[in-house]
């Protein structure tokens, strides 16, 4: 999902909660994310098996989307799509791409039945950035969501506790550089 300019307030998340509806969304879809640290395949949840959509209702569709666009989440038509490329390279374990997905996933697991119900309701409060509180702000709620999908909070923990550095957990969940580094640095609070 892309906002030019003004961004739609949805009900308040913390870094916590989402790490939590992750979990729940792996439990549901993909329990070994949780067994063990492993790379989690998200495209093989999303497209390999008819379970997500017939229990979320989204599909997974991979078709060029307008320049500068990496994702779309659609609430109308429950469509999440990347580009062709998005998806192979996601397949591969492509750490960006991934995480790419991981985002759109976050739109949908998190704010797909919140925004229905206004688009039937006609009624979406939409702000500027600057004036959106970050834990409203779905953009935010989308990046964290795809963090603790990508990189469970349980797994995350378990191999930090034992001395795990950044480029350990880059390696173990195969996400980007970037990712790994702001995941552990949130991840120690809570340590
Ligand atoms: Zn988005």
């Amino acid at each position: 999902m892309t906002f030019a300019v003004k961004i739609p307030e949805v009900p308040p998340q913390s870094y916590k909660s989402i790490g939590r509806e992750a979990v729940e969304f792996l439990r549901k879809f993909y329990p070994e994310g949780l067994q063990k640290p492993c790379p989690i395949p998200i495209i093989d949840i999303l497209d390999a098996n008819h379970k997500f959509e017939e229990e979320t209702g989204f599909t997974l569709l991979a078709e060029e989307l307008g320049f500068g666009i990496l994702g779309q989440t659609d609430f109308c038509q429950n469509v999440i799509t990347i580009p062709p490329a998005t998806y192979i390279a996601a397949q591969l374990h492509a750490g960006r791409e991934k995480f790419t997905v991981g985002h759109e996933l976050g739109h949908a697991w998190l704010h797909g039945d919140f925004f229905k119900g206004c688009i039937m309701e006609n009624k979406i409060s939409v702000l500027n950035r600057s004036d959106i509180k970050v834990f409203r702000n779905p953009e935010w709620q989308a990046e964290a969501f795809a963090s603790a999908v990508l990189m469970p909070t349980p797994m995350v923990v378990n191999i930090c506790r034992k001395g795990a550095t950044v480029e350990d957990v880059m390696d173990t969940f195969k996400v980007s550089y970037k990712a790994a580094e702001n995941r552990v640095n949130k991840i120690h609070k809570f340590l």
